[in-house]
C-alpha cells in the first residue's frame, strides 16, 4: 500500500509537484511519479546485477552474505519505516534507495577505487556519477529515450556527492553542489539509512565470517550496550540469536534517534516546503551527537578490524589486479570488448577522444559482476581458458 498523499508532510517531496523529468511523458495513471520510478529501477538491468556484486565478501566466499541486492533492499527497509514514521515521501526514498549503487563496480570499494585510479587521466570514476550515468543513459528498455528517464528528485537523491568540476557539467542537478544547497528530506534519508544498513549488517556479516569476535566486539560502545542488556534479559541466550538479538536492537536504537533527532531540527526550522529544505544551511536528517559519536566508533572499527583484516585485503588486492588488468586490456585494444561496448567506445572516442574511450571501458567494466569480472579475466589472460 502507497500512503495516501493527505498524509504527507508540507515539506515532504509531494507526488503532484515533481520537478519531471528529462522526456516528457504522460503520467503514469495509476500509480504515482515515485511509484512509476520505483518500478522502472526494480525492473532495470543493473538492479539484478547488484545480485552478483560485493559487498564486502565477494560473491562466491558464501551464500549467506549480504551482496548489493540484499544491502541495497535493507538501506530501503530502513529508510522506509523512517519515512513513513516522520511523514515523508516512503515511495521517493524507497526509489532513491534501490537505486543508489545501481553504478557500483564489481568487488565493493576495491573495485571502485581501482576503476577511479585507471580514470585518473580521463575524469576519475567515482560511484553515484556512475549510478546516474546508469539511469540516465546506459540502461536499455524505452523506445523513446535511453536510459529510465527518472524524475528530478530520484536523480537528486541518488547523486551524493559530486565534485564542482563535475557538477558544473550536471545542469539543474549539479546546482546545489555550487550553491552549497541540500537535497530532500528523502535523499538525506535514504544517504543516513545506507550507513545504518552497512554498520549492522557488515558488523553481522563479519562475525558469520568469523573475521570479527565478540571479544574485540566488547570495546565498541553500542555493540556492548546491547549485548549486555540481551544477555541480562536472556542470560542463557548464545550463538546466533543473541548476535541478532543485540544487532536488532542497536539498528532500533539509532533509528528511534534519527527519527527523533530530525523531527526536532525540523520543528526548529520549520521548512515549507520541499524548496525551503532544499535551502537550508544545514542538513536536517541526522543522529543526536551521542549517538553520532557511537555509530562512528563502529564505522573506525568496522574499518580497522574488518576492511582491513588481511582475509578481505587479500580479496581486495585482488579485485585490484583484475580490474586493473582488464581497464588497461580495453583500453589498447577496445576491440577486445564484446561488439555493443566497442561500438559504444568508438562512439564516445569520436566525441571525447582517449577520455571518451577511457569512459566506455569504464561503463564495461563497472557494469560487470564480480565474476563476470573473473571470467572476463581468464578469457583475456588464461590461456586454457576457452574466450
Ligand atoms: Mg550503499
Amino acid at each position: 500500500m502507497n500512503q495516501p498523499t493527505t498524509s504527507l508532510a508540507a515539506y515532504a517531496a509531494q507526488d503532484d509537484r515533481t520537478r519531471g523529468r528529462h522526456y516528457l511523458e504522460p503520467s503514469p495513471g495509476y500509480r504515482t511519479e515515485f511509484q512509476r520510478d520505483r518500478d522502472r529501477i526494480v525492473h532495470s538491468t543493473a538492479f539484478r546485477r547488484l545480485v552478483y556484486k560485493t559487498q564486502v565478501f565477494v560473491n562466491h566466499e558464501g551464500d549467506l552474505y549480504r551482496t548489493r541486492l540484499t544491502h541495497s533492499v535493507e538501506v530501503a527497509q530502513i529508510a522506509r519505516t523512517i519515512a513513513r514514521a516522520m511523514n515523508l515521501n516512503e515511495t521517493l526514498t524507497e526509489a532513491i534507495c534501490l537505486a543508489h549503487d545501481l553504478g557500483h563496480t564489481p568487488f565493493g570499494h576495491a573495485g571502485q577505487d581501482a576503476l577511479n585510479e585507471c580514470m585518473r587521466e580521463y575524469g576519475g570514476f567515482e560511484h553515484n556519477l556512475q549510478s546516474l550515468r546508469v539511469v540516465e543513459e546506459l540502461e536499455e528498455r524505452y523506445a523513446e529515450f535511453p536510459g529510465l528517464n527518472l524524475t528530478f528528485e530520484v536523480r537528486e537523491g541518488i547523486l551524493k556527492h559530486c565534485s564542482l568540476k563535475n557538477a558544473a557539467k550536471l545542469g539543474e542537478l549539479g546546482e546545489r553542489f555550487i550553491k552549497r544547497q541540500h537535497p530532500s528530506l528523502e535523499a538525506q534519508l535514504a544517504n543516513v539509512a545506507d550507513e545504518i544498513a552497512y554498520n549492522n549488517h557488515d558488523l553481522d556479516d563479519g562475525l558469520r565470517a568469523g573475521l570479527l569476535t565478540l571479544e574485540e566486539l566488547a570495546e565498541v560502545t553500542i555493540f556492548r550496550r546491547h549485548y549486555d542488556s540481551v544477555l541480562k534479559r536472556y542470560p542463557g541466550l548464545s550463538g546466533r540469536r543473541l548476535i541478532h538479538e543485540t544487532v536488532r536492537r542497536m539498528i532500533n536504537e539509532v533509528v528511534t534517534d534519527l527519527i527523533d533527532t530530525t523531527s526536532a531540527a525540523i520543528a526548529v526550522a520549520e521548512p515549507a516546503d520541499i524548496e525551503a529544505v532544499r535551502r537550508l544551511p544545514a542538513m536536517l536528517v541526522g543522529f543526536g551527537s551521542t549517538v553520532a559519536a557511537e555509530h562512528l566508533e563502529l564505522k573506525q572499527f568496522l574499518r580497522k578490524n574488518l576492511y582491513r583484516h588481511y582475509r578481505v585485503l587479500r580479496m581486495t588486492t585482488k579485485a585490484h589486479k583484475v580490474v586493473q588488468a582488464l581497464f588497461s586490456a580495453f583500453m589498447d585494444k577496445p576491440e577486445l570488448m564484446p561488439p555493443e561496448h566497442w561500438v559504444h567506445a568508438q562512439r564516445l572516442q569520436g566525441e571525447a577522444g582517449d577520455a571518451g574511450r577511457a569512459r566506455a571501458v569504464a561503463d564495461y567494466i563497472a557494469g560487470m559482476t564480480d565474476r563476470f569480472a573473473i571470467l572476463e579475466y581468464d578469457r583475456l589472460f588464461d590461456p586454457s581458458e576457452r574466450t
